[in-house]
């Protein structure tokens, strides 16, 4: 509140009981520097000092629209699908669908056609999707697509 010094006489802002609203009123008296009794300067009635509710038109608003705009970044509009899980689910289709015994060792030396099966040593088994000069194939392993050395 205000560090003025208030008197009884002076004019406050108070809650009027009558006119049920935020209004001038003459200070008519007080305790131990506090306002308790005032008298509305429009409906004249005398009653108990009721402060103002704090200013709300600054800070409150202003806060709400600066955490504004992160409410439509964070709305859950249709989920875009990381490209990893469309990779695994890409494998979870195709993988029932190998032949294992013809997964061919991988080495990097060797060449590889499209939708050929090899056996990986870290990644495991996996298929060749796509080849991409210079010497580099786009391979779909259970982890997801790895770009692998070939001979092309
Ligand atoms: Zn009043």
């Amino acid at each position: 509140m205000t560090t003025k010094k208030l008197s009884a006489g002076d004019i406050i802002e108070s809650r009027c009981t009558k006119c049920r609203e935020v209004l001038n009123h003459r200070i008519v008296a007080m305790v131990d520097g506090k306002v308790v009794r005032v008298e509305c300067n429009t409906c004249n009635g005398v009653h108990n000092y009721y402060p103002p509710p704090p200013e709300r038109d600054e800070k409150v608003p202003r806060a709400a629209v600066a955490a504004k705009p992160r409410t439509p970044a964070a709305s859950p509009r249709t989920p875009r699908k990381d490209p990893l899980e469309a990779e695994r689910e890409e494998w979870a289709s195709l993988s029932p669908t190998f032949d294992l015994d013809k997964a061919l060792h991988y080495n990097m030396n060797d060449r590889y056609p499209v939708k050929r099966l090899i056996d990986h040593s870290v990644f495991g088994v996996g298929i060749v999707k796509a080849v991409i000069s210079p010497n580099k194939m786009q391979v779909l392993f259970k982890e997801g697509v790895k770009l692998l050395r070939c001979q092309n």
